[in-house]
């Protein structure tokens, strides 16, 4: 579980002299998503955390416009990124830059062991045994899930995700466009009732971002036909070329309870 609530924990009890294990499925470091913004809270506890001055070496600068266009890909309005932010001191990082800062900064001990994942626990009271999916066995005083909104670790400890989600009412997509950098830095946003699909520019990167409200917009298999189809107003701002999407993520907004 290496993303910020993972490593956050690790860091957190690492620092407190505690010998930590981070395990995580994936079998790199590297993570794709939208930039994050570090905001409100976050500020003083990455301060705390003695990750804020990176942070704020690594910010992405809100230098660009976020130009809304119709469905002919015309625009007709826009907003610069920072007018997005709640306040000022709002940080837009890299999510890649943010693990990696978080990373350099376990505390030598840590053990990191990727393309792992976790096949039972057992907790008798006085500490939780762990079979990994690699067939190795460990024995630990704490088990602490933080692999997702999709936790593995939540169902082996307390059962199945359906009891615990609450789907918030909103789908989202995301996908990277390779070779989609541009120097005027523009991200065309295209809305209509119920439904977004915008190119975020950042760094050298852009990623395609689609969200859609099913309840605004019912119908049968709604979700697979349209969510990468809907993305007319961004076709026209990509020319002739198609998204080539990778690594494409598409999840339900849900929280757990
Ligand atoms: C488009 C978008 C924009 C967002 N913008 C912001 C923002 O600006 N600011 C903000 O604060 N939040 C933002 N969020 C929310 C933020 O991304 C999440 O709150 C955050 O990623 C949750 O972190 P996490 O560590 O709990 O889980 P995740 O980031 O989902 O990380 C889970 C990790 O667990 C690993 N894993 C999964 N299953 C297993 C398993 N069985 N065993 C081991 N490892 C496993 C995964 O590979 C992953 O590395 C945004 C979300 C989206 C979708």
């Amino acid at each position: 579980m290496r993303r910020v609530a993972g490593l956050s924990l690790a860091l957190d009890l690492g620092g407190r002299g505690h010998h930590v294990t981070v395990v995580e499925r994936a079998n790199q470091f590297r993570v794709s998503g939208s930039s994050i913004d570090v905001r409100g809270d976050a500020l003083d506890i990455a301060d705390r955390m003695g990750l804020l001055a990176r942070i704020k070496e690594n910010r992405v600068r809100a230098t660009e416009l976020s130009v809304f266009v119709d469905a002919d890909g015309r625009g007709i309005g826009q907003m610069s990124w920072s007018e997005f932010d709640v306040s000022d001191h709002d940080i837009d990082i890299a999510r890649e830059d943010l693990a990696q800062i978080m990373i350099d900064a376990l505390p030598a001990g840590t053990t990191v062991r990727l393309r792992e994942h976790l096949e039972s626990l057992a907790d008798d009271g006085a500490g939780v045994d762990v079979r990994f999916a690699s067939g190795g066995t460990g024995r630990f005083a704490l088990v602490l899930g933080a692999d997702g909104q999709h936790s593995a670790v939540r169902c082996l400890a307390f059962g199945a995700e359906k009891d615990y989600l609450r789907h918030l009412g909103l789908y989202v997509a995301l996908a990277e466009l390779p070779g989609e950098r541009r120097a005027d830095r523009l991200n065309p946003v295209y809305n209509f009732l119920g439904h977004m699909a915008t190119i975020w520019r950042y760094k050298d990167r852009a990623l395609a971002g689609f969200a859609f409200r099913p309840d605004l917009v019912r119908g049968l298999g709604y979700e697979k036909a349209h969510i990468f189809g809907m993305g007319c107003g961004i076709r026209h701002q990509l020319g002739e070329r198609s998204p080539t999407p990778t690594s494409p993520l598409c999840d339900a907004d849900t929280t757990a309870s």
